[in-house]
C-alpha cells in the first residue's frame, strides 16, 4: 500500500465531517463553542449616563475659573451611590457627591474627581472645587459602549470569556451555538490493565484512554469514557453499538495496524464503512476513519505517542469542524533548530517531539524533548511542540523548522 500524503488524508476525513446542529446553552457553558445566532444590543450599554470617577456631579458652567488658589464653592445637595438615583435634579450652585458607576443627576453635565475637590470636614455642606471642568468631564454617556439595536456578534465566532461577559451585559441567559460534540473513547487489548495493581507478565497500563479523554477535553469537546474492553468480539461489538448511539464521534486506539489480533478491525470492517490509511508520517502511520452505524469513528494507532499524534493531526481538526470551527488548526510557528534533529529518509514527514523556547531575538528555538520512539511517552510528555521534519536526513543547527504548538 502506498503512503498517503498527510494533507490528502486530512482532506479525506474533513470532507466527510459536517458541523452538528445547534443548541441553546446557558452562557456559563458556552465558552469555546461557536455562536449560531446574531446578537444585538437590546438596550443601550451603558443603559444610562454615569460617572467614570468618584467625585462631585456639577454644572460645568459653575466651575468656571476655579483653581486651587481661588476655588469655587458649591452647596452639597446629596450623595449618589452606584445603584441609586438622585432624589431631585441638581440646581445651579450645587454639587452632588457621586460614586463611580452612579447615574449622573438631571441638571448636572460634568463630574469633578474627588482629588480636585476639598471639604473642610466630613459633614461640611460646602465643597471647594479646585479646577474648571468642561461639559462631559468623566461622564460616560448612555450607549457609549453599544447603542440599542447594534448587531455586535454574528454566527461563526468562537465564544471567548470576553464574549460571555458581553452576552451577560446584554442580559442573555442562554445563547444558540453549534452543539458540543460528545466524543466516546474506549481502549482494547488484553495486555492492558486500568487499576493500580502490579503489572503481571506481559501487561502494561492503559495510557491511551486517559490521554485521549484529556485531549478531547482540552479541545473543548465533551469526553465520554466508554471504558476498557477485553479482546472479545461480542463485548467490543456491544460497546461500539452503544457508543455509536450515544456519542457524536468515537475514538478507538490500537488494532488498526497490520497483522494484529484485535477484533476492533474485524468489527469495523463488518459494522462500519471504513477507510484504512497508511499516512506518510511518523509516528502515526496507520489510521482508519469512517462511520459505524452512522457515527464517525477514528481508528487511532495503539502506541501511546502514535495515538496522541494521530489525534492531533487527524481527529482534532475533524472534531473541531464538527463543533463548527472554521480554523481547526493548532497554532504553528517557525523555529530554529538549536541542535541537529537527524532522521533517515523513508518517504515520511517525521513529527519530532520538541521543547520550544523563546529566544531574545524573537525566533523560537527547538531541541528534542526526549526519546522519539512511538512507545516513548516521556518524550511527548516533556514536549510542547511537534516539529515537522521533512523527508530527508533531518535538520542541522540553525535550520528553520515548522512546529505545531501543543
Ligand atoms: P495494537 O495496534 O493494538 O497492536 O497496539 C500497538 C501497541 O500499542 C501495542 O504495544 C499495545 O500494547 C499498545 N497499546 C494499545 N492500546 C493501548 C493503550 N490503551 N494504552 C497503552 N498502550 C496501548
Ligand atoms: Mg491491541
Amino acid at each position: 500500500m502506498s503512503l498517503l500524503p498527510l494533507a490528502d488524508a486530512q482532506a479525506r476525513v474533513l470532507q466527510q465531517i459536517q458541523p452538528l446542529g445547534t443548541a441553546m446553552v446557558p452562557i456559563g457553558e458556552a465558552r469555546g463553542l461557536v455562536l449560531a445566532q446574531t446578537v444585538q444590543a437590546r438596550e443601550n450599554i451603558p443603559p444610562f449616563a454615569n460617572t467614570g470617577m468618584d467625585g462631585f456631579a456639577v454644572r460645568s458652567a459653575d466651575t468656571q475659573g476655579a483653581t486651587p488658589d481661588s476655588p469655587v464653592d458649591l452647596q452639597i445637595a446629596g450623595t449618589i451611590a452606584a445603584g441609586a438615583v438622585a432624589e431631585r435634579p441638581l440646581e445651579a450652585g450645587e454639587a452632588m457627591r457621586i460614586m463611580t458607576g452612579a447615574p449622573i443627576p438631571e441638571g448636572a453635565d460634568a463630574v469633578v474627581m474627588v482629588e480636585l475637590t476639598a471639604v473642610d470636614s466630613p459633614d461640611s455642606e460646602i465643597v471647594h472645587v479646585n479646577a474648571e471642568v468642561g461639559v462631559g468631564n468623566h461622564v460616560r454617556p448612555a450607549g457609549d459602549d453599544l447603542t440599542e439595536g447594534t448587531e455586535i456578534f454574528t454566527p461563526g465566532i468562537v465564544l471567548s470569556p470576553a464574549h460571555i461577559g458581553m452576552l451577560a451585559t446584554l442580559g442573555l441567559q442562554e445563547v444558540e451555538v453549534i452543539a458540543r460534540p460528545r466524543v466516546g473513547v474506549f481502549s482494547t487489548g488484553d495486555e492492558l490493565i486500568t487499576g493500580p495493581e502490579a503489572l503481571g507478565p506481559g501487561q502494561i497500563r492503559d495510557s491511551n484512554r486517559p490521554q485521549l479523554l484529556a485531549l478531547v477535553a482540552e479541545a473543548g469537546l465533551e469526553p465520554v469514557d466508554l471504558g476498557w474492553l477485553p479482546d472479545d468480539e461480542s463485548v467490543i461489538e456491544a460497546a461500539l453499538r452503544t457508543g455509536a448511539e450515544t456519542c457524536d464521534a468515537l475514538l478507538t486506539s490500537g488494532g488498526v495496524s497490520m497483522g494484529d489480533f484485535d477484533f476492533v478491525k474485524t468489527l469495523l470492517r463488518r459494522l462500519g464503512e471504513m477507510n484504512w490509511m497508511q499516512i506518510a508520517i511518523k509516528p502515526a502511520k496507520p489510521f482508519a476513519f469512517g462511520t459505524v452505524l452512522g457515527t464517525p469513528i477514528f481508528g487511532l494507532p495503539g502506541n501511546p505517542v502514535s495515538s496522541a499524534v494521530s489525534f492531533e493531526l487527524m481527529a482534532r481538526p475533524a472534531l473541531l469542524k464538527m463543533m463548527g470551527y472554521e480554523n481547526t488548526q493548532r497554532r504553528s510557528v517557525w523555529a530554529l533548530a538549536d541542535e541537529p534533529l537527524l532522521r533517515a529518509p523513508d518517504g515520511k514527514t517525521h513529527f519530532t517531539r520538541v521543547r520550544v523556547t523563546e529566544a531574545n531575538d524573537g525566533a523560537p528555538r527547538i531541541r528534542s524533548a526526549g526519546g522519539q520512539g512511538s512507545h516513548q511517552l516521556s518524550g511527548l510528555a516533556l514536549a510542547n511542540g511537534l516539529a515537522a521534519i521533512p523527508d530527508g536526513d533531518g535538520v542541522q543547527t540553525g535550520d528553520r523548522v515548522r512546529v505545531i504548538m501543543l
